[in-house]
Parts: C-alpha cells; structure tokens; sequence
C-alpha cells in the first residue's frame, strides 16, 4: 500500500533550487512492485485496526493482515498548528517543496522576490534556506531569506555550522534566534514578540511519524516515533514492525535520515520472511553516516561524524550518490532530464 509516486528527499532540494528538475526525484512505485512481484496497492492506508487486523485504504476498501510493517516516512512537526494557513509549506511531504518551488519560480520570473521565512534550523531548514537562495540566484534576484531557530544548531560540529552560517549570511540569509508562533497575512509574529514581513513560510521544525501511526496506542518515543525493538517490532506488539523515520530503535536513536531505513530494510525483510523459524536478526544502526547538503548554488556540505567539508566536490559527490541510487532502484540506467548542474 503506498501512493503512485515516491519523492526521493535526496534529490528535493535540488530540485528545489531550480538545478534539478523534479523527474528526477520521483519514482514509480508500481513500476518497482510489479519488478520485484509485489502487488501494489495504489494510495494511502488510512486506519489501522490492530485488534481485528484489518487496514483501511483510502479507496474505502479494508485489507486483512497478519501482521503490519509501517515504513510511512514522517510529516513536519507543527505544534503551532501553521500549516494550512495560506502562505504556509511544509518540508515534508516532500512533494510541498516541489511545488513551492513553481510558487517560488512563477514570483522569480516576474521579478517578485517575497520576503522568504524558514522556521527550523536543523539540516533541513538550512537546506531549504539554501535552496530558495539559489534559485532567485538562478532568476538574478536577492530576496530576504530568514532562517528562524529557537536554539544552536547541533547536528554537525561547530565549525561546520559556523562556515555554513557565514557563507548563507553572505548570501543573504538572516538568522533569527526565536520561534515562529503564528502566520499572519503578510508577516509572521515570533516569540520574542517580532514580526517578520513574510510572504511565504516554509516549516522545518522537525520530524515525526504520521498520525496512523500516533492513532495506533502504541509505545512512541519522546519525539513522536514508534518505539522498535532492534528486531524493527513495536516493544508492545510483535505484530506490528517498522523501519525508517517513522520508528525509532530501542537504545540507538538516530536522526531521520534516508541511510537508516535503506539499511534496516534487509533485516526486516528477512524477520518477516523467516518469522517463527529461529531467531529474528537484530538492527544495530550505524554510529556515524555520511550526511551532504546541497546548498543551491553549486557547492554542497559533507559532514560524517566531526569530519567536515565544503564545496563543489561535497555536491558532486551527493548528486553521484544519490542519482546512482535513484538509477539503481529504478532499476535501469537513466539520464538526467532537464539538469542544470
Ligand atoms: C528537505 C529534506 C531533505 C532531506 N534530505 C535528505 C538527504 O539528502 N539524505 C537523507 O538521508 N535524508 C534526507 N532527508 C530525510 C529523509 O527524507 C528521511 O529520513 C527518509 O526519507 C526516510 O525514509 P522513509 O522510508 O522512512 O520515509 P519516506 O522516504 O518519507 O517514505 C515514506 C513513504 O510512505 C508513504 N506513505 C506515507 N503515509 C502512508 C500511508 N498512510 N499509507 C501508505 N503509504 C504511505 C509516502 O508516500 C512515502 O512514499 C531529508 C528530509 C527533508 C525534509
């Protein structure tokens, strides 16, 4: 059960910045079923009915299981209920992005550059900022780009935040040490009582997992993730596993990020495969992965661990890694519709 389209995160905010076009981070999930021999339900499971072991579909239709694995990805923390506002997008579902970058692109175009907010400063809210810098640097523009975070970042060593926030700033990214609490029509109020001139508002303030999954009653995690035993099963039914951002491992929590749910994804296959026939295969997730943004203008950032770098080697080599990995899922060699870069 999964939609037609599958979104690849690492290829989104190059898309985003207008290098890439959004062909080449989508994929056919039916296309890669019907290769594996998997039937592919086409939408959205909408409830989970663990008692009686049935799944609703968004078709209306329901579907009866032995057991359940959730690999739905995560949606944008938002606990000042902003999106739906107008004006307002969320990072995730990725799809958001990409069409905010038409958004961004039909304002570009007529020479509109509206003042852009980002609340989050985690690896994606710089992303982003990144990204919409570089795409009204693609139409020649300099629009204000604000990046509004309550606290330091800490997701990469100090001094890579700190070149990465000084290249921005020379961009024109200005950094705001607060919270967005409310959209208003054309700013937005933050919790040290300023108001930015906002006409757009892209939230990144984190990650957890979709309600279906919140719905089920189960164990979560501090941060709103299903807690999994490291065999990928919920702590409080074994009927229920899960890998990826929408789980998080008793006794190694990690970030969300792609390379975890990639390399859980053997073992869970094997531990519902062989389920019953000897003892399941335990997921130790790494302790340090590689992690490269793109930041929109031909340079990218690498970090792994507290080893850091920058430049256009660091974007060469994500756009290597992650087209070689969309190529290789697809299943056939491609070429690069509509690259820029
Ligand atoms: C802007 C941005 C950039 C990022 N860049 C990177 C990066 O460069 N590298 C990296 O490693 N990570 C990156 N991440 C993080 C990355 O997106 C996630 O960690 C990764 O996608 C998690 O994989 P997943 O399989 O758990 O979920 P997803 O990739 O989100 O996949 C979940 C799938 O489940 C489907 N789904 C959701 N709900 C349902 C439902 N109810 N029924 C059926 N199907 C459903 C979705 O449509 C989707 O196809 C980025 C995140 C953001 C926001």
């Amino acid at each position: 059960m999964a939609p037609q389209s599958f979104h690849y995160s690492g290829l989104t905010t190059g898309v985003l910045s207008g290098a890439l076009d959004r062909r080449e981070a989508e994929m056919d999930v039916s296309a890669l079923a019907a290769r594996a021999g998997i039937e592919h339900h086409i939408g959205e499971a909408t409830s989970i009915d663990l008692e009686h072991r049935r799944l609703g579909l968004s078709g209306g239709e329901t579907l009866g299981f032995d057991i359940v694995s959730l690999n739905v990805g995560s949606v944008t923390r938002d606990p000042r209920q902003l999106a739906g506002h107008p004006g307002v997008w969320a990072a995730k579902p990725l799809l958001q992005l990409f069409q905010l970058r038409e958004v961004l692109e039909e304002a570009f175009r007529r020479g509109i550059a509206s003042h852009i907010v980002v609340a989050g400063g985690g690896q994606s809210g710089f992303e982003i900022a990144a990204a919409a810098m570089g795409l009204a640097e693609r139409h020649g523009l300099e629009p204000v780009v604000f990046l509004v975070a309550p606290v330091e970042p800490t997701w990469a060593p100090k001094a890579a935040i700190s070149h990465l926030t000084r290249s921005l700033q020379r961009r024109g990214v200005v950094f705001m040490k607060a919270e967005v609490v409310a959209r208003e029509a054309d700013s937005c109020l933050l919790s040290n009582g300023e108001r930015l001139s906002c006409g757009l508002l892209v939230l990144a303030s984190g990650l957890e997992a979709p309600p279906i999954v919140r719905s089920l009653g189960l164990p979560m995690s501090a941060d709103g993730r299903l807690r999994v035993s490291p065999t990928l099963q919920s702590i409080a039914n074994p009927a229920v596993y899960a890998v990826g951002d929408c789980c998080l491992v008793e006794g190694a929590p990690r970030p969300a990020a792609g390379v975890f749910g990639v390399r859980a994804a053997p073992i869970l296959l094997r531990n519902i495969a062989r389920r019953g026939e000897g003892p399941p295969v335990r997921y130790r997730p790494q302790t340090r992965w590689l992690s490269v943004m793109d930041l929109g203008d031909g340079t990218g950032m690498a970090v792994r661990g507290r080893a850091w770098w920058s430049g256009p080697s660091a974007l060469w080599l994500k756009r290597e890694l992650d087209l070689r990995f969309v190529r290789r899922v697809r299943g056939r060699s491609t070429g690069r519709p509509g690259a820029v870069l």
